[in-house]
């Protein structure tokens, strides 16, 4: 797909100057709720990130943009209770230096209400203006908590979201694709038709959801657990990841994801106990070998 070239507005010099507008896309956390290491968790991996032996990862966030270099208004997909620090990691979110209290994030939407997805709203609290969050009407009455806690600081602008591309701004859209007790978000480039995927919380593969993900050029999928029963071996009394909401990837989403077309097809939200987070382990070979790639914190991709 060619990139999309929109012209600006003639400069001081007369000359017209072309201008790229593309959509950037910033992994920002790509760990599941707890994170990597997870605070009470001594598992191969959180030891292994402990140690310095694999990168830690914060909580699932990712930041999106479809304006051009010199705009950037950016929206993120979940806001983890890591943000403040993902922000801080991230100079493009950063505040720009021509006032003293600004910020380049335009507002928020919600896969659903998950503490690890919600957290990171409550930390926002210091803007003027209500932070504008994009949802369903479940999420935000299972957010009245959270609404009401920021009530008494900048509030909340709840925006409707639908099954219908709808325009941001700029000449990006989106829609959302609902599922069982979540949604998955795609974005669309209207001037190249660029589209990317978000789905980092999924329960069941939903025909609508399948067609996303084979007509995305960009595929950001749920790969939280390995296996149905994986968390168990950490805590017996763990419930199994379908039951949780996540489809495991080893026979659920795998082969859905391996036989898409899509340009870049990337696992996050990936739970500490996950093997696909280890360097050598079968797991993550078999993935690799698919041409699906593992997140990590600060991955970016442009489209
Ligand atoms: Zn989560
Ligand atoms: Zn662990």
């Amino acid at each position: 797909m060619s990139a999309p070239v929109t012209l600006a507005r003639s400069d001081r010099t007369g000359l017209i100057t072309a201008k790229l507008r593309l959509i950037r896309i910033h992994i920002l956390g790509s760990a599941a709720g707890g994170g990597l290491p997870q605070w009470n968790c001594a598992c191969a991996n959180c030891v292994a990130a402990r140690t310095g032996k694999i990168a830690p990862q914060t909580q699932s966030s990712i930041a999106i943009s479809g304006d051009s270099e010199d705009v950037q208004r950016w929206f993120l997909i979940n806001a983890s209770p890591d943000l403040p620090r993902q922000i801080e990691s991230m100079p493009r979110l950063q505040p720009r230096h021509d006032s003293l209290r600004n910020s380049s994030v335009a507002g928020v939407f919600l896969t659903n209400a998950d503490i690890d997805h919600a957290l990171g709203l409550l930390l926002l609290r210091e803007q003027e203006k209500p932070l504008v969050v994009y949802a369903t009407d479940e999420t935000r009455k299972a957010l009245a908590w959270i609404d009401s806690v920021l009530a008494r600081f900048c509030g909340i602008e709840w925006r409707k979201i639908s099954a219908d591309f709808q325009l941001l701004g700029g000449s990006i859209g989106f829609r959302a694709i609902e599922l069982p007790r979540s949604v998955a978000f795609q974005f669309r480039d209207d001037t190249s038709g660029a589209t990317a995927l978000f789905a980092p919380g999924v329960g069941e593969l939903t025909d609508k959801l399948r067609d996303a993900v084979n007509a995305s050029d960009v595929v950001v999928f749920d790969g939280t657990f390995w296996s149905d029963g994986e968390l168990s071996l950490v805590r017996p009394s763990a419930r199994g990841a379908r039951e949780m909401n996540h489809l495991p990837i080893s026979d659920g989403s795998f082969e859905v994801l391996r036989q898409s077309p899509a340009r870049r097809k990337i696992y996050t939200h990936i739970n500490n106990t996950n093997p696909i987070l280890m360097p050598g382990s079968p797991e993550r070979a078999q993935v690799e070998r698919a041409g699906i790639e593992i997140a990590r914190d600060g991955l970016e991709i442009v489209l």
